[in-house]
């Protein structure tokens, strides 16, 4: 993380807040304002020693650079990393030597973000755990409320950590897990490729990182975890005890439901003698982007399988990079935009409205999408409604009960049988 914070100070990327900031809810504000701008480094935070950095993956071309890929590359990077994952090199070495027992939890420069917050929420958290026969390790990011100097509540939707939290409670055992609070960003973006169950993410990580991460043995948890991390914490998810998480902002800028969700129990914290905490706004830039670039990579690979040419998909930022694609293609036969937005919506369940169009359309731009609705499209011909179809748990418009939701699938793409002239923008010759 260090060296790639350093190589983004050169390119003038950094911004470095000098003046004392607060915990509660300043250094919140300041990440909003500089939300998907530069990296924000807060040298002094009340009451701590220790530096926090944010905003890290809070802009698609730092992604890019940070798993070796550009705009028109990533897709396909992403994806054949998840399909070659490779195990990273052991190092006896690790960077997180100090060691603070009994933990302190008050140590860590953990923020309050917003008005409702129940508390201090960890944002960066990678959760590290082998399974409860020993045999593999997992690692996804999760969030975590503060709730005491040595306890956390830990949000964990029905995935891998659940499988795995849940056989280990099977068996009568907690679930034990180190957490690693930063590290470097192609790190966070292997850990949300979500490969296939019982492939250790951080292999995806390594090989974004085209085989150069490191990673050490914790000393007291079976796990691997990046040698160069900042902190890391090491504890166990209690196999019974539960607690209200939230209500936490989540990738809608809105406060999700609280729910019973486990306790963690923290044994001890090790750290870099110098540790710097990172902090990820939620639902800010860097949360977005984390979440959607590889869900993008997912998108691209099955809409290429329904139409012969891709252009480009895009998880907008208006749609929280959640719930609405922009996908564009290069037209080939009349009803290739409704299968493009079919193979879209089938490639991650939490989508809900995509847009197709042509390839003059430029994704970035939302203005241009919304010329293509404009002009080249008819609802009664070009709209696909999925009624009750399964959605997302986030989404305060849809029946958040049953977790069902209406999908929309918009083909914006020039109607096959009208010239094609008359859809073409107006050039000035000149
Ligand atoms: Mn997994």
């Amino acid at each position: 993380m260090r060296e790639f914070i350093g190589e983004e100070i050169v390119r003038g990327e950094v911004v470095e807040v000098d003046r004392e900031t607060s915990t509660e809810f300043e250094a919140a504000s300041l990440m909003e304002k500089y939300d998907g701008g530069p990296i924000v480094i807060f040298e002094r935070l009340k009451g701590h020693e220790c530096k926090a950095v944010s905003g890290v993956c809070g802009t698609r071309e730092r992604i890019y650079r940070a798993i070796g890929a550009d705009r028109d590359t990533y897709c396909a990077r992403l994806s054949w990393a998840v399909k070659n994952p490779t195990p990273p090199k052991v190092s006896e070495e690790a960077s997180f030597v100090e060691v603070s027992e009994p933990p302190s939890l008050d140590r860590l420069p953990v923020l309050r973000h917003y008005e409702k917050d129940p508390g201090r929420y960890i944002t960066s958290g990678i959760v590290v755990a082998r399974s409860a026969d020993g045999s593999f390790q997992n690692a996804s990011i999760h969030r975590l409320l503060v709730l005491g100097k040595d306890k956390l509540a830990i949000r964990i939707v029905p995935r891998h950590l659940y499988a795995m939290h849940k056989e280990a409670a099977k068996r009568g055992e907690d679930l034990q897990v180190a957490i690693v609070i930063g590290t470097h960003p192609a790190v966070y973006v292997g850990v949300n490729t979500s490969p296939e169950f019982k492939v250790d993410e951080l292999w995806v990580s390594n090989a974004l990182m085209g085989g150069s991460l490191k990673v050490a043995k914790c000393p007291d948890v079976e796990v691997n975890v990046p040698s160069e991390a900042e902190f890391v914490l090491e504890g166990e998810i209690s196999k019974d005890e539960v607690v209200d998480e939230g209500p936490f902002v989540d990738l809608t800028g809105t406060y999700d439901i609280v729910r019973k969700q486990p306790v963690v129990k923290v044994r001890r914290i090790l750290r870099r003698k110098d540790a710097i905490y990172q902090a990820i706004l939620p639902g800010g830039s860097e949360h977005k982007l984390l979440m959607g670039i590889p869900k993008e990579a997912k998108m691209y690979e099955a809409v290429s399988k329904a139409v012969p040419s891709v252009k480009g998909v895009r998880l907008t930022n208006g749609g929280c990079c959640w719930f609405h694609a922009v996908v564009s293609i290069r037209k080939q036969a009349e009803g290739d935009g409704k299968n493009a937005a079919l193979a879209a919506l089938g490639s991650n369940p939490s989508l809900k409205h995509v847009v197709v169009v042509d390839e003059d359309i430029d994704l970035n731009k939302a203005e241009e999408v919304e010329w293509a609705l404009a002009t080249r499209f008819q609802g009664e011909d070009d709209l696909i409604v999925v009624r009750c179809a399964r959605g997302s748990t986030l989404d305060p418009s849809s029946d958040q009960e049953r977790i069902l939701t209406t999908k929309l699938g918009i083909d914006a793409t020039i109607p096959w049988n009208k010239p094609r002239e008359k859809f073409m923008r107006a050039k000035i010759p000149f």
